[in-house]
């Protein structure tokens, strides 16, 4: 979190006091760091050095328009799993030629849109959607180009629900039914082969499952060029996890130089396409909240605070850590181990579990590494506003998601006649 660091005691994002955006902009609220996410997002283009590739950023660990126009001003890609995310990518001025279109589920509209704005590759991940793929393609009068996102059966070391590239998982295609589906393809009239894709999971803190994934894919890749099917570009998918809380993930140089060795070692030099999200993102974000009261019982301590499980889904979701630090350095309340919970009414409305914590009513803590995976899934259970977006650019704070009304909460509701 370098870009979020104590000046005289005082938490700052970039130049800006944290305590000042609170006082400003109310709790609870996400915080960005723009410089954060250009410095994630440069440090994976200039590892590959003058390797052909594309970095395309998976939309959904953060799609504020913000965030994606950014990355759009900086040349990149990105990796959607809707029509949604198709329309915020182009909002915010992307380009849809660097777009490529993953998920298990996509519907007919959803391919007609992508297909109608040319992106250049749809991820298929089952034979009967490379079937609806040549349909609707036929009915645009298109030829619409592919990658078949195979499973490669490795384990990425990772939580289950973030595990996505082993037989049991939903995703994907296995390599035996891939091998059948290229040359499927390659027959249909209105497809054009382009691509490999995987993506075996995210948060991943090891090079070994990338390049044993990679090492599968470039071994499909020479299968099909002895069947005379050519593959273009190499989608590894995203992954590369980030330090939460002690763990020791890759490098982005690590991370490359990894990939780079594997093709250059089978002798498939093709362009490389990656879908980070987490690691642009993740911790170029933090989420604000205040402590509302304390409370103790025999056995327990709670900091009660202003943002729950409905703000920031991930403790509760996936038992995910994430530290949580006061904005103030130094307090005079005694030290104590909380659990720090939210105002949501459910049990798993914990944001972290025993923190030595020393604060008071009224006190700003910081949740960190809040910026991937954290606005994105909140949601308004217990009729609660979703909170503002807020980006950090120097000294500036730049208001990218005001905070919701109560009045938006029903807008969308009726009664009944
Ligand atoms: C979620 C996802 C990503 C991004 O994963 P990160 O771990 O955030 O890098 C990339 N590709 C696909 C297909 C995904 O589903």
């Amino acid at each position: 979190m370098t870009f979020f660091q104590y000046h005289a005691g005082e938490l700052h994002a970039e130049h800006v006091p944290v305590s000042q955006i609170a006082k400003q902009f109310g709790t609870p609220a996400y915080v960005y760091s723009r410089a954060a996410i250009e410095h994630q997002w440069h440090s994976l283009d200039t590892a590959f050095g003058d390797y052909p590739h594309t970095i395309c950023y998976a939309v959904k660990a953060n799609s504020n328009i913000a965030v994606l126009n950014l990355l759009a001003q900086m040349g990149s890609g990105f990796d959607i799993v809707s029509e949604g995310e198709l329309r915020r990518v182009l909002l915010a001025g992307g380009d849809p030629r660097k777009v490529v279109f993953s998920g298990v589920a996509k519907s007919t509209g959803e391919l007609e849109f992508a297909m109608r704005n040319k992106v250049r590759s749809i991820n298929i991940e089952s034979v009967a959607e490379l079937h609806r793929v040549q349909a609707v393609a036929a009915s645009l009068d298109v030829v619409a180009a592919i990658a078949i996102r195979v499973n490669p059966n490795v384990d990425p070391e990772t939580h289950p629900y973030i595990s996505t590239g082993m037989d049991k998982a939903k995703f994907g295609v296995t390599m035996e039914a891939a091998f059948e589906a290229y040359q499927l393809a390659a027959k249909m009239p209105n497809i054009e082969v382009h691509g490999i894709a995987c993506h075996i999971g995210s948060q991943i803190t090891k090079t070994s499952p990338f390049t044993d994934a990679l090492s599968i894919v470039l071994d499909m890749v020479k299968r099909l060029r002895d069947v005379g099917i050519q593959i273009q570009q190499l989608d590894l998918g995203g992954g590369l996890g980030i330090n939460y809380h002690g763990e020791t993930p890759p490098s982005a140089q690590e991370y490359v130089d990894g990939m780079l060795a594997s093709v250059r070692e089978h002798g498939v030099d093709l362009p490389i396409a990656i879908e980070p999200g987490r690691y642009i993102v993740g911790n170029s974000g933090i989420m604000l909240t205040q402590v509302e009261y304390l409370k103790h019982n025999q056995s327990k301590r709670f900091a009660i605070v202003d943002a729950g499980m409905n703000d920031l889904l991930r403790p509760a979701l996936y038992q995910a850590y994430h530290e949580i630090i006061p904005v103030a350095e130094q307090s005079t309340s005694p030290i104590e181990q909380y659990d720090v919970v939210g105002p949501v009414c459910e049990s798993a409305d914990v944001l972290g579990y025993d923190r030595e914590l020393s604060v008071k009513s009224g006190d700003l803590l910081a949740v960190c590494s809040a910026g991937a995976y954290g606005h994105v899934m909140s949601n308004q259970y217990n009729s609660r506003p979703k909170p503002p977006e807020l980006m950090v650019d120097g000294d500036q704070v730049h208001v990218i998601r005001r905070r919701e009304t109560h009045d938006e909460l029903t807008l969308a509701e009726s009664l009944l006649p």
